[in-house]
Parts: C-alpha cells; structure tokens; sequence
C-alpha cells in the first residue's frame, strides 16, 4: 500500500480506531550499501482520534534493516522501532512547509509510503552495525578483526612513521611560475 485513504475508516461507537496498513519500504543505500526491511514490507500501526473536524493520526512500526555492517561488511540487522504523528484538519496535515513539517496528507489521502521511509530513516543509529562493539576491518590487509582479535602487522608503525606522509608537497604553495 502506498496511501491509505482516512475516509475508510469507521468510528463505530467511539472517536478513535485502529487499522494496521501493509506498507512497501523500497531498500534504502546508505554509502553504496543497501539496506532492507524483510520482505521490503512493513506492518504500519495507525491509531486515529477524532474531534470535531480534526484527526489525530499517530503511526507506528517495528520492523528490521538488514544489510552489512558499516565497519566489517558482515550481515548485521539493525532493530528499528518509530512512531510519528500527524494532525489532520479536514483532511490535510495541519502542519505547513513554513512549520519545517512534512506533510504526509492532503485530501483525506495519507503518504504511508513516504511516512513510514522517513520514520524508519529517523530512527536509524548513526552507524549500522553487525554489534555495538564490532572491531571492523584490518586497515592494512583488511582482515576480520572480529575473527582475528590478536591480529596486527608489527613493522607497520614505524614504516608509517618514517614515511612521513608526503612531507614536501605543501611547500611552495600557490603562485610559483606567476613570477610577478
Ligand atoms: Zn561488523
Ligand atoms: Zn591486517
């Protein structure tokens, strides 16, 4: 589903109700990796309340992303749990472009869709990752330092060091050939 028309509802005997929405959430890439829900769908909770005129609309989901992990490429599933809230006024979100807010219906037609993206995107960890602790990738040989905790390479410190980068470049700077 990708809009869910709030003139479905029905409010049998009370000013509130429930309806639980499939909602298709396309993969998301994050640094050229990819990154998906199970089944690329997601179970959408919608509560609704109503006075007078207005719906309150609060959205919630719990779902997974898988792909890999942003340090040691491995798989790793990241547990995603959102909620959000949207004020409708006969039939449109209430907030504006001037309030920053997005606007996730118009016309009694709510964007599941784009609202369930931006609230699994709002809830992602800054990092994606197979565990807190995950030791990532050897930077020289790229080896699995979650496989290999002791691994190291010993002559590499002081090669590095008495490399000294690309010492000498930074000299001269701009201008030379200008002679002015
Ligand atoms: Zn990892
Ligand atoms: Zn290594």
């Amino acid at each position: 589903m990708r809009r869910f028309d709030l003139r479905s509802l029905r409010f049998p005997d009370e000013d509130e109700t429930w309806r639980s929405v499939p909602v298709e959430v396309a993969p998301f890439v994050f640094g050229g990796l990819e990154y998906v829900v199970p089944g690329g769908v997601v179970e959408l909770e919608l509560h609704a309340a109503r006075v007078g005129d207005r719906l309150t609309l609060t959205a919630s989901l719990a779902t997974e992303l898988d792909g890999p992990c942003q340090r040691c490429l491995e798989a790793a599933r990241v547990h995603v749990v959102a909620r959000g809230l949207d004020s409708v006024l006969r039939g449109d979100s209430e907030v504006g472009d001037e309030d920053g807010g997005d606007v996730y219906t118009s016309a009694y037609s709510v964007d599941v869709e784009r609202w369930a993206r931006d609230l699994i995107a709002a809830a992602l960890p800054v990092q994606l990752l197979c565990r807190d602790d995950c030791a990532g990738l050897c930077p020289v040989c790229g080896a699995d330092l979650n496989a290999e905790p002791g691994h190291r390479h010993d002559s590499v410190g002081s090669e590095d060091e008495r490399a000294g980068g690309d010492a000498g470049s930074a000299r001269g700077g701009g201008g030379e050939g200008e002679g002015a």
